[in-house]
């Protein structure tokens, strides 16, 4: 399937110089969001997955399914004061400023085998930070999965030692 038929390219969105690829049109259209998760779930079927991770809020709209279909549970990363009880944290620097993700403190238990998802992988930052929380909590990362790669902006030199499986490339 050629799932690029379904990603919108938008200009200049959030700001200027950014082309924001909006996977929308993708889980708008029921067989091409279902076979793209499909080949997530394919991916990770070998991998023996105990649990699935995936950063707020996009990293939920691709890990959930996969979870489902595995029939493993959902680990949420959210940012600072989203998650209700107690939490560990990892600071991460974004272009301007600093970022916080939160995932709950139980949400892995250690030596449990997590897949982490998201929608793109753009600088990497989000995806290294999610692992860094996985890893405090003693979770092994076996697989990365994204619908979406930003190659020009070398997002898998942070993911170096990892699996990772994206599905389109621009
Ligand atoms: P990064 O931490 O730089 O890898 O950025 C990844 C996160 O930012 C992903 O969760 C995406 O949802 C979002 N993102 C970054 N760049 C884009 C883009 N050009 N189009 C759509 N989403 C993006």
């Amino acid at each position: 399937m050629d799932y690029k038929e379904y990603i919108e390219i938008v200009e200049d969105w959030p700001k200027e110089g950014v082309r924001f690829k909006d996977i929308t049109p993708l889980m708008a259209n029921g067989p091409a969001y279902k076979s793209a998760v499909d080949e997530i779930v394919e991916y990770a079927k070998e991998k023996k997955i105990d649990v699935v991770v995936g950063p707020e809020a996009r990293g939920f709209i691709v890990g959930c399914p996969v979870s489902y279909a595995l029939e493993v549970g959902f680990a949420p990363v959210r940012k600072e004061g989203k998650l209700p009880r107690e939490v560990i944290k990892v600071d991460y620097g974004l272009e301007y400023g600093k970022n916080v993700l939160t995932i709950h403190k139980d949400a892995i238990t250690p030596g449990q085998r997590v897949l982490i998802t998201d929608d793109l992988l753009a600088t990497g930052g989000t995806i290294e930070a999610t692992i860094n929380l996985v890893e405090q909590l003693g979770g092994i990362v076996v697989g990365c999965a994204f619908l979406v790669e930003l190659s020009y902006l070398d997002g898998k030199d942070k993911l170096e030692g990892y699996d990772v499986l994206t599905i389109m490339t621009y």
